[in-house]
């Protein structure tokens, strides 16, 4: 007999991935997130339930499921995350940047004052992005620069 063992079950694997991008609870598109970012911001009781090799963030401000992967088990709802999601209702506080730990209300405050926009200005004004560690603190394991931006848009 002479079987080949390498291509065995590769296609499943794809089939997997498919279905695997959507929310199990709201059935929208989630968003690819790293395992590492995942791994930071769960609570630490859950970490070592932080075993799926891909993860994505469900980004519906209604639904409770943050993290989820391939398989229903692995799933982390608000609740078991360290932090805030400011995109999910009912946030408090709001982070516009995690990182240096700056509100979205201080953020709109420092608009509000200084009568300015300027993202430069409003960074310095508020200590914002001072650290970049935003792979393991920001929830979507991307800069917080964007974010910053819809605060000060949100402000005007
Ligand atoms: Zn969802």
């Amino acid at each position: 007999m002479n079987t080949c063992q390498c291509c065995s079950g590769e296609n499943d694997a794809i089939g997997q991935k498919e279905s695997s991008s959507f929310c199990p609870q709201c059935h929208t598109e989630g968003v690819s997130v790293s395992t590492t970012t995942v791994e930071h911001l769960v609570m630490d009781l859950f970490r070592q339930e932080v075993t799926a090799s891909q993860y994505r963030i469900c980004m519906d401000p209604d639904c409770d499921v943050v993290y989820f992967g391939p398989h229903p088990k692995d799933l982390f709802t608000k609740d078991q995350i360290k932090v805030p999601i400011w995109f999910k209702r009912e946030a408090s506080p709001k982070y516009a940047c995690y990182c240096s730990k700056v509100t979205e209300e201080e953020v709109m405050q420092a608009v509000a004052k200084l009568g300015t926009t300027s993202l430069k200005e409003i960074i310095e004004a508020t200590g914002a992005m001072q650290n970049s560690h935003c792979i393991e603190q920001n929830p979507l394991g991307v800069c917080c620069h964007k974010i910053l931006e819809e605060a000060i848009e949100k402000a005007n």
